[in-house]
C-alpha cells in the first residue's frame, strides 16, 4: 500500500485523539490495587460493588481467567445464529447510510471479521458462532421526539415488539439507528458514539443498541471526517460502531461475561484501532470488503493467541 499523506495522517491522529477524549472521559484509571471493573455497555468499566446480580462470577467464584488478557465472569452468551434487526430511527429519506449499513448487516455474518467472537464461548464451553441473519427491519418516525434518554431507547425498541413490527426474539439484537437531527443525552457525541444494553421486554431478555448517525459529530464519532470508503461519513462511521456493539452483544450479552478488570469488552478493548489499511477507490481509508463495500472498521480482541487487536480470526 501506498503510504498516507501526512496531512490526512494528522486529520485522522486528531479525530482519532478528540474521540479517545470523549470515550474516555468517565473512565477511571484502572488500578492493580483497587476494585476490579464491571461493564456499563458504553465504552468504560465501572466499580464492581458486588450489588448488581449475575454481574459477579457465576459459581460463587471470581472470573474464570484466561491467558488471553479478557475473563469469564459466568453469564451467557449468545448461541446458535444471532437475528439482528434494525430500527431506522428519524429521518433516512435519501440517505446512503440504509444501503450502505444493510449491506453490512448482511455481510458481516459468516465474514473473517466476525469470526474473532467465535473464540468466546459459554461456561459448558459452548462458543459463539460466525452466524448473522437479518429477518427484517423496521422505521420509525420520530415517536419519541429528536432528544431520546436511554430509557426511550428501550422504550423505541419495546413498541416495535409489542406492535408486531419486529419479533419478540430472544436470539435477536436490536439497534436503534438514529438520524443526524436526532440527540441522544446520556453522552451521545460527549461520552460515546454507541452502547449497548439488555432488559426484559414482554418477559424476554432482549439485547438492544443504540448507533447514532455520526454526522452529527465527524469529529468525535468518525475516524475519517473528509471522505470515507463509501462516500458517507457519518453512515461509514456508524458502520464501525454498528461492528463493535454487536461484536460486543454477542460475547457479553448481559454485561456479565466477557470484560477485563477495566470492565472493557471485547471491542472495548480495540476501539478506534484499525490494524492495516489500504485505499478505496475514493482514496479514502478502508480495511475490509464486506459484501463488495469497502469499510473502515475497528478491530476486536481475539480470546486467543495470548489476545490481541486483529481484523480476522484465525
Ligand atoms: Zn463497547
Amino acid at each position: 500500500m501506498r503510504t498516507t499523506s501526512v496531512a490526512t495522517l494528522s486529520v485522522v491522529a486528531v479525530s482519532l485523539l478528540m474521540v479517545a477524549a470523549a470515550e474516555a472521559g468517565a473512565i477511571r484509571p484502572p488500578s492493580n490495587t483497587g476494585p476490579d471493573y464491571v461493564p456499563t455497555g458504553k465504552g468504560w468499566g465501572v466499580p464492581d460493588t458486588g450489588k448488581t446480580p449475575g454481574q459477579k462470577g457465576g459459581h460463587g467464584g471470581g472470573p474464570k481467567k484466561t491467558s488471553n488478557g479478557i475473563n469469564y465472569h459466568g453469564g451467557p452468551v449468545m448461541l446458535g445464529t444471532t437475528n439482528m434487526y434494525y430500527i431506522w430511527y428519524g429521518d433516512w429519506s435519501a440517505n446512503s447510510a440504509v444501503s450502505i449499513l444493510e449491506n453490512l448487516a448482511l455481510s458481516l455474518g459468516g465474514s473473517p471479521y466476525f469470526n474473532i467472537n467465535t473464540t468466546y464461548y459459554d461456561g459448558s464451553n459452548t462458543n459463539v458462532s460466525n452466524s448473522l441473519t437479518v429477518p427484517t427491519s423496521t422505521t420509525d418516525n420520530y415517536s419519541h421526539g429528536n432528544a431520546l434518554g436511554d430509557t426511550d431507547v428501550q422504550a423505541i425498541v419495546s413498541d416495535k415488539i409489542a406492535s408486531g413490527s419486529l419479533p419478540a426474539d430472544p436470539n435477536g439484537v436490536y439497534v436503534v439507528l438514529t438520524s443526524a437531527d436526532v440527540n441522544e443525552t446520556s453522552g451521545f457525541c460527549t461520552q460515546y458514539c454507541g452502547w449497548h444494553t439488555h432488559a426484559s421486554i414482554l418477559n424476554i431478555d432482549t439485547k438492544f443498541a443504540f448507533v447514532g448517525n455520526a454526522e452529527r459529530c465527524p469529529s468525535a464519532c468518525s475516524a475519517q471526517t473528509a471522505n470515507s470508503p463509501n462516500g458517507n461519513v457519518g453512515a461509514d462511521a456508524m458502520a464501525s460502531v454498528l461492528a463493535h456493539e454487536v461484536d460486543e452483544m454477542v460475547t457479553d450479552p448481559d454485561l456479565n461475561a466477557w470484560y477485563d478488570r477495566r470492565g472493557y469488552e471485547n471491542a472495548d478493548k480495540c476501539a478506534w484501532k484499525f490494524g492495516t489499511t489500504y485505499k478505496a477507490a475514493n482514496g479514502s481509508d478502508a480495511n475490509m470488503n464486506l459484501g463488495g463495500m469497502d469499510y473502515l472498521i475497528q478491530q476486536n480482541w481475539e480470546n486467543a493467541n495470548g489476545g490481541n487487536c486483529v481484523l480476522s480470526y484465525p
